[in-house]
């Protein structure tokens, strides 16, 4: 194997590695201690029309390449993600603050969407449709959409980019991406290094890194790209949606925004269970994934002893180094990240949530907060938290218990634990979101099932045939064997 990445100074613009031509600097820095990364020189607008136009000359070739190769180069990536797993933990937990779980849970959600990807160039079809046209044959091709723009956050920087740009190439389209300013070698410069090194076309995938407040609506509004496919806040998605799709230049949209998963506990659950599944689905990743539970209901009938288990249990989780295996709760993404907790631990303790678990912020690092009592108006159940703290809801009955889960703009994932099977799928298909989970935690990722959310939480839907779908266009062809008979 060729050497370590270890110099990220320049970016893969256009076809080639060179420095961003802004005049500001982006400086990384570990969250866990501060110690400085990198820094890069930010792009501009030039640098994007740069990008752009190389990947929409590249693209034609590309879709044109059989099958079969660009399977073999999506098989050559994987191959070295193998090779440089180390490698990829390692920038995962200095980046982006994650622990090896998380880190090692990440690098095998990237490695299995682009295994996946590798098949899907074998498996796009058309189909032939009877006309009413005397003499006419209808055929529907499916085509690459051509460029396609992901912009990508923070949180699980390499999987949120690649779980797009695996497939977008091997449906024979060309990527530009724009990574969060958090997390530039992870959310896009080590996969531009890991493709080239898989032999990819040159040009066919560009990183800018640039501060979404000022190349953002530029990169969004680019003629060129026919998708976005963006991964991050709702906020952020409400202002891409209206650009993309209200601007001058009309293109689709893939919105996987925010969440507030709801985690419900009805009364005949299996309580052990339960508790395991909402520590882990509340604290990996200190609680900053898209699919963590931001509120946890139980069933009044089991609510104190739910609350003390799963103090008990939350108690006893290591916070500290995301380097040492032994750490559970690692250090938040940056200085912002930790006020916003800050300032919702103590609206919640304003609003009169009773603390049941709280502890010493020390930099970066917040400790697991509980709260119990909560209720819905409370605002750390109305928001995201996207952070280790949790509040604990009582439901009076499983009516109940739903009217909770359902009280949100979100729908993403959520999940629900109960006894009887056959009452937890019925439970769930009340729930409005996009996935749910019985006797699970909500975090879940398979890369050949549907992910994504309903309401607020976006539209459209990763992986496996839905990726197809989406990285791909429909054209009707419709050919006339024998001269049409015209009324005129
Ligand atoms: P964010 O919306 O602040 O940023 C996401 C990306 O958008 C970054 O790359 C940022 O630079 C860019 N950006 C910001 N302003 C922009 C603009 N005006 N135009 C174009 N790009 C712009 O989100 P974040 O803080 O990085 O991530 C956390 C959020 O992402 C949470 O709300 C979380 O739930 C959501 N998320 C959703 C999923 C999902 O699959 N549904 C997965 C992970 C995270």
């Amino acid at each position: 194997m060729s050497q370590a990445y270890r110099d990220f100074h320049l970016q893969p613009l256009a076809g080639e590695w060179r420095e961003g031509s802004g005049e500001r600097v982006n400086r990384v820095t570990n969250p866990y201690d501060g110690s400085e990364l990198l820094s890069l020189r930010l792009a501009t607008r030039d640098d994007l029309d740069a990008a752009f136009a190389a990947a929409e000359r590249a693209q034609v070739a590309w879709a044109a390449a059989p099958p079969a190769e660009r399977a073999a180069l999506m098989q050559r990536v994987v191959g070295i993600f193998d090779v440089r797993k180390e490698e990829i933990i390692d920038w995962l937990i200095r980046e982006s603050g994650s622990t090896r779980l998380k880190a090692n849970v990440e690098w095998g959600a990237a490695r299995g969407i682009t295994q996946e990807a590798a098949s899907m160039p074998g498996r796009v079809h058309g189909m032939t449709l009877a006309s009413n046209v005397p003499g006419k044959e209808n055929r529907i091709y499916r085509k690459p959409l051509g460029v396609v723009g992901v912009i990508s956050p923070w949180n699980f920087p390499l999987h949120l980019s690649q779980r797009s740009v695996a497939p977008a190439l091997a449906l024979g389209n060309a990527v530009v991406v724009k990574p969060a300013s958090d997390t530039p070698v992870t959310g896009g410069l080590l996969l531009a290094k890991i493709f080239e090194e898989a032999g990819l076309p040159k040009g066919l995938l560009s990183v800018v890194v640039g501060a979404g407040s000022e190349i953002g609506d530029a990169f969004v509004a680019h003629p060129v790209p026919r998708l976005i496919s963006f991964t991050g806040s709702t906020q952020v998605g409400r202002g891409i949606g209206r650009i993309a799709s209200g601007g001058e230049h009309i293109k689709k949209v893939a919105l996987e925004l925010g969440g507030n998963s709801p985690f419900v506990v009805l009364d005949d659950a299996d309580l052990e269970q339960a508790v395991n599944a909402a520590a882990m689905g509340k604290f990996l990743h200190q609680g900053q994934i898209c699919m963590a539970i931001n509120r946890i209901i139980v069933d009044e009938s089991r609510y104190d002893d739910f609350v003390k288990r799963f103090v008990e249990k939350v108690k006893g989780l290591s916070v500290g180094d995301p380097n040492e295996m032994a750490t559970v709760v690692g250090p938040v993404i940056n200085v912002q990240q930790r006020e916003g907790l800050e300032e919702k631990i103590a609206t919640a303790r304003r609003e009169g949530a009773s603390v049941l678990l709280d502890g010493e912020i020390r930099g970066q690092l917040v400790p697991p907060h509980v709260f119990g009592e909560v209720t819905p108006e409370m605002e750390i159940s109305r928001e995201e938290i996207f952070g280790p703290l949790v509040g604990i809801q009582k439901a009076r009955d499983e009516a109940h218990a739903l009217e909770l889960a359902n009280a949100t703009e979100y729908g993403l994932s959520s999940a629900v634990f109960c006894g009887d099977l056959s009452r937890g799928l019925r439970f769930a298909q009340g729930i409005r979101a996009g996935m749910t989970h019985i006797n699970d935690m909500p975090v879940n990722d398979e890369a050949h099932v549907a992910f994504g959310g309903e309401k607020n939480s976006g539209l459209g839907r990763f992986n496996g045939d839905w990726a197809i779908e989406e990285f791909t266009t429909d054209q009707w062809i419709s050919v006339q064997h024998e001269p049409r008979g015209y009324p005129f």
